[in-house]
């Protein structure tokens, strides 16, 4: 990954969520929380072995079901599938779930279970090229000023799914300690505030302290 990916000028004023392509990371409302999809559930082989009285958990056709004819009273928001693969949901105040994905089907199947009036996905224009950059955008601001670093979460995240560009992004910037001078060199000679170089070196020490 060359370092000019985060000399972007275009990262500072980089919105999340994007008016295309929506949330990338945290923090991602839930306009309702008290929304649940009807539960039509067709028995398969693991509820049927589950023990009796066991909650079956929403799916994502359930909620796509519901939705044809019941709708939330608030727009739900449109998630990116290139994202943090950290559940970035607010559950209270500014607190996040925090639970790490491998993979954006795990993270929509914990979403339609757990925050199932929370949010849509971009729909069947997920594949645009323009999600990437937009994702990637968000992210690697995110990655830079200090966002993720500082987010709170229910579930401690720590150092969020093994394999995610937010773990690339954080690697990257650790592991290029010469990369991460240029980048502040760079920084302050296309004069981004100061406070956002301010905040690359913070990053670079505040990383190295938390737990592998
Ligand atoms: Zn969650
Ligand atoms: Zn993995």
């Amino acid at each position: 990954m060359p370092i000019s990916e985060f000399l972007d000028p275009q990262l500072r004023g980089h919105p999340n969520p994007h008016p295309l392509s929506g949330y990338a990371h945290a923090p991602i409302p839930n306009r309702n929380p008290d929304w649940k999809p009807d539960l039509i559930q067709v028995v398969s082989e693991s509820t049927l072995n589950a023990p009796e009285g066991s909650p079956v958990p929403f799916t994502t056709q359930n909620v796509t079901d519901t939705l044809q004819c019941r709708r939330p009273r608030y727009p739900m928001v449109k998630v990116n599938r290139i994202n943090s693969r950290v559940c970035d949901i607010v559950v209270h105040r500014q607190i996040m779930c925090g639970i790490c994905f491998e993979t954006m089907a795990e993270y929509r199947n914990h979403l339609s279970a757990v925050h199932p009036g929370a949010t849509i996905s971009t729909g069947d224009d997920d594949a645009l090229p323009e999600h990437w950059k937009n994702g990637t955008r968000a992210l690697r601001k995110w990655v830079l000023s200090g966002g993720w670093r500082k987010a709170d979460y229910d579930s401690e995240p720590f150092r969020g799914p093994v394999h995610s560009l937010l773990g690339e992004y954080c690697d990257f910037l650790e592991a290029h300690a010469q990369a991460r001078q240029q980048i502040i060199r760079l920084a302050v000679r296309i004069s981004l505030p100061s406070t956002f170089g301010l905040l690359v070196s913070k990053l670079a020490d505040q990383k190295q302290s938390l737990p592998s």
